[in-house]
């Protein structure tokens, strides 16, 4: 069904038709319906449609689309933007789409676009089977994939979307497809980094791996130490096998393993060390990083879905995020770093993190994807905070790590990890050739650029501009 032909529903007709639950701004669950990870969002959605299956995902987006309102598609919730929520618009929340079924045998998983990575990795777990999924247990599985996919494992295992074997889209008509490297390859090329810009995924299928043994190294050094600590975990990791990942980070000591009691509420610099294998493996890596003598330390073999829900963020607070890839990590960039690192809010949850790429990451450069993938290293400051007054300090923050940083960065950026940059940030997040390759693709499946709410990429021919 085209756009012309899509039949204009009246919000009657709609409740009639839909399974799941509606909530208009009068509604006494429209506020809870609309809380997601990033406080700072404010915009208010007309309705919030939470869907339950296939069928309410389509009538949903007939209504909005046939009464000319915004879409925006809401998974995990995590995008710090706020691009699953939409001011006067149609939220078309997924949440109720996680089926997670898994194929031992096969060692594939399929997952409904609204499952978050605790709900996949607890499943896959029980069958000794993982793939690379974001950091914390929250986030959304679909938007993080489609974004590309960073996680802890990602060295070994590459990105989450390089594990991606099929994907079951509704694009902006309300028809289904497949993609994969079979059906519409176009398209699951872009799949791979373009986000959720093409349509509104119902089911993603990917490739497992077994895992045996999983260790990981959480070591804790007071701010001071922080220079040479952080000149050792980067000869460390330039070094280590994909078996290693992991990233070091400035953050506030907390009254918990294993930070002291006396770094609780301080400036820390902590590195942590994942390891697909045993804890003495792992310990026998670690020679030079111990010689620095940490303050605290855990080194444990853990199951890898504890890892994966270990670090999960509180919600609520309110967000600014941004990220650069790095050519290469000197000493002198690692001394810029730490200084914006002492520029942080302390205490706040806020972290500025240093995570190494190489190993799959990079070796899937060569096949041309979405992704820039050769930098070595990502620069992410991620702040965090309560009062609204702080807003402005927060953005000053990130920028003041991209100035001191600029003479290593390459440009490019991976896009899930900042949020609102402006146009040129897109962009230079995909470069030149992808953009343009992508906006082809746009054209074909979304011409009136309907999706528009994650780092939008313009169809092919259109100047400027969003909406439906
Ligand atoms: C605490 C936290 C931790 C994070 N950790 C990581 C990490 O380790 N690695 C990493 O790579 N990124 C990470 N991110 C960034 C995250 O991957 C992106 O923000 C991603 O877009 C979030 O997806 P979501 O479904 O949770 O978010 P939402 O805000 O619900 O969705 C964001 C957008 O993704 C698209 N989308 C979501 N679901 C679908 C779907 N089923 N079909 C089509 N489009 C869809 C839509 O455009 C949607 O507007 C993290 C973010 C936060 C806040």
């Amino acid at each position: 069904m085209s756009d012309h032909t899509m039949q204009r529903l009246t919000l009657d007709e709609l409740r009639t038709r839909f399974h799941g639950s509606l909530h208009t701004q009068d509604d006494p669950g429209y506020d809870e319906a609309r809380i997601i990870f990033n406080a700072a969002v404010e915009s208010r959605p007309r309705l919030i449609a939470e869907c339950t299956d296939v069928d309410d995902v389509r009538t949903v987006l007939h209504y909005a689309r046939g009464n000319g309102l915004d879409i925006a598609v809401r998974g995990g919730g995590h995008s710090v933007a706020g691009a699953s929520l939409v001011d006067d618009g149609v939220v078309i929340d997924l949440r109720g789409l996680n089926d997670v079924s898994v194929a031992p045998e096969a060692r594939t998983v399929t997952v409904g676009g609204g499952t978050i990575w605790g709900e996949m990795d607890r499943a896959t777990a029980e069958h000794g089977l993982v793939t690379t999924g974001g950091r914390v247990s929250t986030t959304g599985v679909a938007g993080l994939t489609l974004g590309g996919g960073s996680g802890w494992v990602e060295r070994a295992y590459g990105l989450a979307c390089d594990n991606l074997l099929e994907v079951e889209l509704m694009t902006a008509d309300g028809s289904m497809l497949r993609a994969s490297e079979s059906e519409n390859r176009a398209l699951f090329w872009a799949l791979h980094g373009g986000g959720g810009n093409f349509g509104i995924a119902t089911s993603l299928t990917f490739q497992l791996h077994p895992l045996d043994r999983f260790s990981i190294a959480l070591l804790v050094w007071p701010k001071e130490q922080g220079r040479e600590v952080i000149a050792e975990y980067r000869d460390f990791v330039e070094s280590a096998p994909d078996a290693v990942g992991g990233g070091a980070l400035y953050c506030t000591g907390v009254p918990d393993e294993p930070f002291p009691e006396r770094l609780a509420g301080k400036l820390c610099c902590l590195t942590l060390v994942t390891y697909l294998g045993s804890e003495p493996q792992l310990r026998a890596l670690l020679g030079g990083l111990l010689r620095h003598r940490p303050a605290g330390e855990l080194i444990t073999e853990i199951p890898y879905v504890d890892l994966q829900c270990m670090l999960d963020d509180p919600p609520g607070y309110r967000n600014y995020w941004s990220a650069d890839h790095l050519g290469a990590l000197p000493d002198e960039a690692i001394d810029r770093f730490c200084a914006t690192a002492e520029l942080m809010v302390v205490p706040s949850p806020s972290q500025h993190a240093l995570l190494p790429w190489g190993g799959a990451v990079a070796r899937n450069a060569e096949s041309g994807t979405v992704i820039n993938r050769d930098a070595p290293w990502v620069v992410h400051p991620l702040g965090l905070w309560e009062d609204p007054a702080d807003d402005q300090r927060a953005r000053d923050w990130a920028k003041a790590t991209a100035d001191e940083l600029r003479p290593w960065m390459t440009g490019d950026v991976y896009l899930n990890f900042i949020g609102d940059e402006g146009a040129d940030r897109i962009v230079a997040g995909f470069g030149r050739t992808n953009y343009e390759r992508l906006a082809r693709i746009k054209a074909a499946y979304d011409p009136d650029n309907v999706f528009n709410r994650w780092h939008n990429v313009l169809p092919a021919g259109r100047r400027s501009g969003v909406g439906a």
